[in-house]
């Protein structure tokens, strides 16, 4: 007896964790810089760490009426309907949720690559297809109508993602605007806003109100430092409301996630401190590493090194865990992400080092 035929499906590779790292290199934990998954470094707003030792003894129950003020509390921020706001186990599963909403089998998508490896994921598990349109390194990954719309094929969902994964670019609105202009009135354009709070460009949710065919993605994994919790949402065009009903997992927010996220909305200081740093952060790695970077509106850099692979086992084994990019397809890549002030400034310099000492070993 064997699943079904599971060929096509890539396995997630997700950032090398700090735990899994110390053990393989025998030190404490304490010793590891890890900017390898775009988290928080200043971890959650404490009101949350509050609000979820406030709520530990609740867990018996079912997240019922926190998950209706969460959305309620959406609803409110962004100034649409709660109808428009469906909450979900993180932004992936929001994915997992227009996947279910839209695709029929054999319907397809259309998803950046490189790009976010959930989007093609949650389409095959539905029985959907995958295209791609190519961001180019050549051109700081570029996101424009005219790139999505040469490779758009009648797909029903386009994936666009602004702040873009790995490599920070942005997709002004016009644009998003115009591809939702052109293509057909079943297709869904779906804005990815999982690094919204760090980039410095207005949100795409306006759009959902005007118009029914774009829906946004947002996650309280980043900025609000909730990763572990696994909570976040879309907001969809009121049309798509009610299928909410239909399509989500009962209760796959949890309760203490719920209740979390209603804390951390309610302490704006932390989200801007965590924006302050990553903007410093970013800013500071472009200037100072010793390789070519992208310009990024996120939480994380892009740099050339080479050889991503090699450079990202190296600083590995000088405390820093960087994502080798191969898997997105870049494998000369390393996506480094936002620390600390200090662990930045450290991070960088050892990476430096890192550089310097292949550099010195190729030529020899
Ligand atoms: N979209 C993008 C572009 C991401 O990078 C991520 C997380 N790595 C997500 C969505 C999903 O985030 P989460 O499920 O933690 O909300």
């Amino acid at each position: 007896m064997q699943p079904r035929d599971l060929s096509d499906h890539s396995p997630y590779v997700p950032g090398r964790g700090v735990e899994e790292v110390a053990r393989e290199l025998g030190i404490d934990r304490s010793e590891l810089i890890k900017l390898s998954s775009n988290e928080n470094p200043h971890g959650p707003s404490p009101a949350a760490v509050e609000a979820i030792r406030e709520h530990a003894d609740r867990v018996n129950v079912y997240p019922k009426s926190s998950h209706a003020d969460l959305t309620e509390r959406i609803a409110e921020e962004w100034d649409v309907t709660t109808e428009q706001v469906w909450v979900s186990p993180g932004a992936d599963g929001s994915i997992d949720y227009l996947s279910r909403a839209a695709l029929e089998p054999d319907d397809r998508v259309l998803v950046p690559d490189p790009g976010f490896a959930y989007y093609a994921m949650s389409a095959r598990y539905h029985h959907a297809g995958v295209e791609t349109y190519p961001l180019s390194i050549d051109d700081g990954f570029a996101q424009t109508a005219e790139r999505v719309l040469s490779a758009y094929g009648g797909e029903r969902i386009v994936y666009l993602t602004s702040p873009h994964n790995p490599s920070g670019s942005v997709i002004p609105l016009e644009e998003v605007e115009t591809i939702a202009d052109a293509i057909a009135e079943e297709t869904l354009v779906v804005v990815d806003e999982a690094y919204g709070e760090f980039a410095d460009v207005d949100s795409a949710i306006p759009l959902v109100n005007d118009r029914d065919d774009v829906a946004v993605l947002r996650t309280f994994s980043k900025a609000y430092g909730l990763a572990g919790l696994r909570i976040g949402y879309s907001v969809v065009p009121e049309e798509w409301g009610e299928a909410y009903a239909r399509v989500n997992t009962p209760f796959a927010a949890s309760e203490l996630a719920c209740r979390a996220a209603l804390a951390a909305l309610d302490d704006p200081d932390h989200v801007e401190e965590s924006v302050e740093t990553a903007r410093w952060a970013r800013d500071y790695i472009a200037r100072e590493l010793d390789a070519e970077t992208f310009d990024s509106a996120g939480n994380f850099v892009l740099a050339r090194v080479g050889d991503g692979t090699a450079v990202a086992e190296a600083a590995q084994e000088r405390g820093v865990i960087i994502r080798d990019c191969t898997s997105f397809g870049l494998p000369e890549c390393v996506r480094i992400s936002t620390g600390t002030r200090e662990d930045t400034r450290e991070a960088v310099d050892r990476l430096n080092g890192v550089l310097a000492d292949l550099e010195l070993g190729a030529k020899a």
